[in-house]
């Protein structure tokens, strides 16, 4: 019996074409088969890095017809390559049916890393990174990505979505409506390529960035928001700040309660300082004076 074959999944690049892996070509040149998604897309990219190799095509309409012949080469022997359009395979592209049959025939599944828009967005994005939740493209109708986002808005990790240039306005219009607006956002766009952005800004603030630049609207996105901050959201924690400030208000000067709530709450100086000030000339007017 042949010794069964391999399947690789190769990642290519989600722009710009030097970004491609030694490794990622080498097994490109040896593979018996190319699988990909789009021959018209990938022909060219292949022809570019001298690259020759019989095509297969695995899309979202056909991969679950094409699992059994794909299945049958990989048992005879035969290795494929699978790439999509752009970036790491199976990540919103096609390939999961394949790779679980692979795996449940025994056959050897071997991934060559490489770009991946979502990695590429969280590292450079200056939100955390040890933690996060990769939601892919959110749902097309407002209902249910209004839902979504619901659901999400008191989500801890850092969250990271795909979405498209026909939508990414309307998609940052329900963040804005759904998330509080001082939430940091961040919108890459474009990555690796020439008009590459990324912009940081808020959920309140990312619409009019949008609206007042056309040219931000155009291309492909991905979208890292930032989760909800540890220990409760911003209005929670202020009012565990002003409950406390005003037990100490009531004990000691106004300086000692200022200084000891910094030090309970990790809340700034000027911001508690204010609230002290504001909380004085409050209970001021209601003592009558
Ligand atoms: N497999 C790809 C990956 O590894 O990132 C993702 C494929 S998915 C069909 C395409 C989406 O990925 C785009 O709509 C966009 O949201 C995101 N994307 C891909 N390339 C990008 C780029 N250069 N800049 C920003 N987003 C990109």
């Amino acid at each position: 019996m042949a010794a069964q074959g391999i399947l690789y999944l190769v990642a290519t690049p989600i722009g710009n074409l030097a970004d491609v892996s030694f490794r990622a070509i080498e097994t490109l040149k040896q593979a018996d088969w190319i699988a990909c998604e789009d021959t018209r897309h990938s022909l060219p990219l292949l022809h570019h890095y001298g690259i020759d190799r019989p095509l297969l095509t695995l899309h979202e309409h056909n991969e679950t017809a094409c699992l059994d012949s794909m299945l049958g080469r990989l048992q005879a022997g035969e290795s494929i390559a699978l790439i999509s359009d752009a970036g790491t395979p199976l990540i919103n592209d096609p390939g999961f049916p394949l790779v679980r049959a692979a795996i449940a025939a025994g056959i050897r599944v071997i991934p060559i890393p490489g770009p991946c828009a979502l990695m590429t967005a969280l590292s450079a994005s200056g939100l955390p990174t040890h933690r996060f939740s990769f939601e892919g493209f959110p749902p097309r109708k407002s209902t249910a990505r209004v839902s979504l986002l619901a659901s999400l808005k008191n989500e801890t990790r850092t969250l990271i979505f795909y979405e498209s240039s026909h939508r990414v306005r309307d998609f940052l219009g329900d963040l804005a409506d759904v998330f509080p607006g001082e939430r940091p956002v961040v919108i890459a766009r474009e990555l690796t390529k020439r008009f590459e952005t990324l912009a940081r800004t808020t959920a309140g603030e990312a619409p009019a960035l949008l609206d007042s630049n056309p040219d931000m609207r155009k291309g492909e996105f991905v979208i890292v928001v930032a989760g909800q901050p540890e220990g409760g959201t911003n209005e929670t924690r202020t009012r565990e700040m002003q409950r406390i400030l005003g037990l100490l208000l009531a004990e000691c000067s106004l300086k000692s309660a200022v200084r000891l709530t910094v030090q309970i709450t990790g809340a700034g100086k000027d911001e508690v300082y204010r609230e002290a000030l504001r909380l004085k000339a409050v209970n001021h007017q209601t003592d009558g004076g």
